[in-house]
């Protein structure tokens, strides 16, 4: 007969099964291939055919026994597992969720590719340049030699003799025409970052933005260059702008012009904005110098150009309100936020 303590130790065991690895322990020790219970069969042969009967039934019995609870802790084992990953994972629906910002297109960006796409539309090329300049293609071939006074307006950082950071993009359009091997007509816009020795205060700034643009080509005259600038601001600040031509000096361009707009703020009447005049400056030009069309292997007996320069820190300045440069260039989020309004159409310039 099958041991009384032998039955009431594996009752034992059982009782003490917690977790799945127990549980595999306990059936390798008495279920397995050398297992306890596995070995009790071996004893059949050992006795008569009245005592095998007996024992075969307490030994069927036991094992039914055994499996049936194992299956039953198996169960409750796979229970509580599960219930215990639900809870390690579970999510609270209710929870705010993590706020994350929206960005804004900067302001100065917004400018740029404002312009960008004015003169794209109008077949312009966009070219650019190095910062870190030659002196050469920032003065000498913008027809600004050593010794001449215009040299004196730019407050220019110089690294050598030589070499200095760009006081202006101009010498993109230098490069541009340097390359044009085949002296073929030009027509580009340069965009980019530009370096003065200025004092830094709510309207200067040591570092800034220009957009230049040059056309160069048969025929060009004044009026085409009046013809594309109309065009530009009206499109910058609203088609009811008017547009007013004064003479000026550059040493690159002859004759040189500086170009006011009628304020857009009180349509000319006079405010703060236009400091009561009714016009505000806000760009450059003129027909490019005959030195400069020759410095760069141009004829200027077959070819003419006209050249302009936009502060696009001064249109996004006059565009948004801006009263102060220096807020463009600390990122606080508070000043670009308001920025999100406007790219949603609440655009404060009337157009
Ligand atoms: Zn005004």
């Amino acid at each position: 007969m099958i041991d009384k303590e032998l039955i009431k130790k594996i009752e034992e065991e059982i009782e003490n099964i917690s977790n799945a690895c127990e549980l595999n322990e306990f059936r390798v020790e008495y279920l397995g291939k050398k297992g306890i219970i596995t070995l009790l069969s071996g004893k059949m042969k050992e006795l008569s055919n009245e005592e095998k009967k007996e024992y075969g039934k307490e030994l069927n019995q036991l094992k039914t026994n055994v499996t049936t609870k194992l299956e039953a802790i198996a169960s409750k084992i796979r229970e509580a597992e599960l219930k215990k990953k639900l809870e390690e994972e579970r999510l609270d629906v209710t929870l705010p969720g993590t706020y994350i910002p929206t960005a804004s297109f900067h302001p100065l960006n917004r400018v740029i590719e404002e312009v960008k796409e004015i003169f794209i539309s109008m077949g312009y090329d966009v070219e650019s340049g190095p910062e870190i300049e030659n002196d050469l293609y920032n003065f000498e071939l913008l027809n600004i030699p050593k010794s001449h006074p215009a040299r004196d307006m730019q407050d220019t950082f110089y690294i050598t003799d030589e070499v200095l950071l760009r006081s202006q993009t101009s010498p993109v359009q230098i490069r541009t025409m340097l390359k044009n091997k085949e002296k073929t007509p030009i027509r580009i816009i340069c965009p980019g970052k530009v370096y003065r020795r200025d004092n830094d205060d709510a309207t200067h700034s040591h570092e800034f933005h220009q957009i230049e643009g040059l056309v160069v080509d048969e025929n060009i005259s004044m009026s085409d260059l009046k013809g594309t600038l109309e065009i530009a601001i009206t499109k910058l600040f609203g088609s009811k702008r008017k547009l007013r031509f004064r003479p000026s000096f550059f040493p690159f361009t002859e004759p040189s012009v500086e170009i006011d707009v009628s304020c857009f703020k009180c349509d000319g009447k006079g405010c703060n904005i236009c400091k009561k005049t009714g016009w505000i400056e806000v760009l450059g030009g003129g027909m490019v110098h005959p030195n400069v069309l020759k410095n760069c292997g141009y004829d200027p007996d077959k070819y003419t150009g006209f050249a302009f320069g936009i502060g696009v820190e001064r249109i996004a300045m006059l565009k948004y309100e801006v009263r102060d440069i220096r807020d463009f260039y600390t990122n606080d989020i508070r000043f670009l936020s308001q920025f999100n309004a406007i790219e949603k159409g609440e655009d404060n310039v009337s157009k």
